[in-house]
């Protein structure tokens, strides 16, 4: 086993909420390794190809700014990001330059395997890289893995599914098609508003992205010639404006627990079965996609939950609609819950009042029982409710901002991360709190 130089922070886990919490660690001056499983960063943000970013502005205030902006504003230097819609390329890009200028190490191709502990504290990681087995130690540690794979290597306590049911939501296989003929299909759209989801309004501005979500009786009709997936309600997609290209949120993966091997590889084969029979079908039966063309699948399904940490404070559903207020608020978000439900579940998207928003404390960050953990992201301390709030991009890139800076602040200090004044915390991370 190698040994490598100690750390002051690790952190496991390179999606958006790693990365933002490597970044602001690293800012502050602390020395810091990222490890992420892929040879590149980004999660569900580049792997998962997840695109657009959702609310994180209400009533003109912007409840999320810090490294968030920073990877916007370096994605749209780089002509890959468009309103709030993203290329994966460019966030894996954005996401290495930020990683770099802030002085972060990082760790690629390598998976945390084992967890290591003296009583609570945890000590070092031992990870699985193509060059051998590696012991990483370190002061302070944040798992922002999405599965809390920390959580779980160290015994520490966590939650899985629904509180009664045990279910989990449903998994999407995102792709791109392109040469879609935008204006036809929205012009058809217009004429069939009762195929069409609820919450659409038809007014589209050709100059931004726009979101199209429907075709129901379409699929009506390719259902019962047994050529649409019987999983799929409606073709769900977003474009890039005047380009033809169209990112799709449509797939729906079923019965699927995508915490194990085996489920995950079982979504694999259904994702990928319900895109080409969409693809075929939007080709027959959609005007406007006769002559469009799949462009890629993602690099893998999408996992909206698995494992979430057991908190010292638990984030609850009534917490965020309605816009709980914490003393030691660390970021803040307006995302509603949204749970995409699985087989014999109704799907729920409650949103909050326009102008609304919810505090997120630092305990919800913190692990139960666990000296030096904390959690970001998408395994966060909440119920499942809480969790289908908190999972979206731009509150799990504030949630792991707000971890990095309590982590650069405990080594700093020499102190424990629960022994941080709150004070230093709030300076900090004003931007996002204020
Ligand atoms: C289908 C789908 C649609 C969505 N739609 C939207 C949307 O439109 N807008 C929005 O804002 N949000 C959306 N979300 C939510 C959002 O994309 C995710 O919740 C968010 O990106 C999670 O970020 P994260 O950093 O917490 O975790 P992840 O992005 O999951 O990153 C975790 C990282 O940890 C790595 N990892 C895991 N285990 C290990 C290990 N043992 N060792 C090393 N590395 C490890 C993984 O490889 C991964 O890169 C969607 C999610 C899904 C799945």
């Amino acid at each position: 086993m190698q040994s490598t130089k100690k750390y002051d922070i690790v952190v496991a886990g390179g999606g958006i909420a790693g990365i933002s919490a490597a970044v602001r660690a690293g800012s502050m001056g602390a020395s810091v390794l990222l490890i992420e499983h892929y040879p590149f960063a980004g999660g569900m943000s580049s792997a998962g190809m997840v695109s657009p970013f959702m609310k994180s502005v209400t009533g003109g205030k912007n409840l999320v700014l810090g490294i968030y902006k920073d990877l916007e504003a370096s994605m749209r230097r780089m002509g890959g990001m468009i309103d709030n819609g993203f290329y994966s390329w460019a966030f894996r890009s954005a996401a290495n330059e930020l990683l770099t200028e802030n002085g972060v190490d990082i760790q690629f191709n390598a998976d945390v395997v084992r967890l290591n502990k003296e009583g609570q504290r945890i000590t070092s990681l031992d990870l699985m890289t193509p060059d051998g087995m590696k012991r990483i130690f370190a002061d302070q540690f944040i798992d922002t893995t999405g599965d809390a794979q920390l959580v779980a290597l160290g015994d520490f306590p966590w939650e899985k599914g629904d509180e009664k049911t045990g279910k989990l939501q449903a998994l999407t296989l995102f792709f791109r098609m392109a040469g879609i003929d935008v204006k036809k299909t929205a012009a058809y759209s217009k004429e069939h508003p009762e195929d069409f989801l609820e919450w659409m309004d038809f007014k589209y501005d050709f100059s931004r992205i726009i979101s199209i979500a429907g075709y129901k009786g379409l699929i009506e009709k390719a259902k019962a010639e047994k050529r649409f997936p019987e999983d799929v309600d409606y073709v769900f997609f977003t474009t890039l404006p005047e380009s033809g290209e169209g990112a799709f949120n449509t797939t729906n993966i079923l019965g699927i627990d995508p915490s194990t091997s085996a489920s995950l590889t079982e979504a694999e084969k259904v994702g990928h079965k319900q895109v080409a029979q969409v693809v075929d079908f939007l080709n027959r039966d959609v005007p406007g996609f006769e002559y469009a063309y799949l462009v890629d699948t993602a690099v893998q399904v999408g996992v909206r939950e698995t494992r979430r940490a057991v908190a010292q404070y638990m984030m609850t559903g009534d917490d965020i609609l309605n816009g709980a207020k914490f003393p030691d608020v660390v970021a803040r978000g307006c995302y509603g819950v949204d749970i995409h439900g699985q087989k014999g579940e109704e799907s729920r998207m409650d949103d909050l009042e326009e102008g609304a928003w919810y505090d997120i404390p630092r305990r919800s960050l913190r692990v139960k029982d666990a000296e030096n953990l904390q959690v970001a992201g998408r395994c966060i301390g909440a119920t499942r409710e809480g969790h289908a709030a908190l999972r979206i991009q731009p509150t799990a890139s504030a949630t792991g901002e707000a971890c990095g800076a309590m982590a650069a602040l405990a080594v700093s200090s020499k102190t424990a991360i629960d022994k941080v004044p709150y004070e230093k915390i709030e300076k900090i991370l004003t931007h996002n709190i204020a």
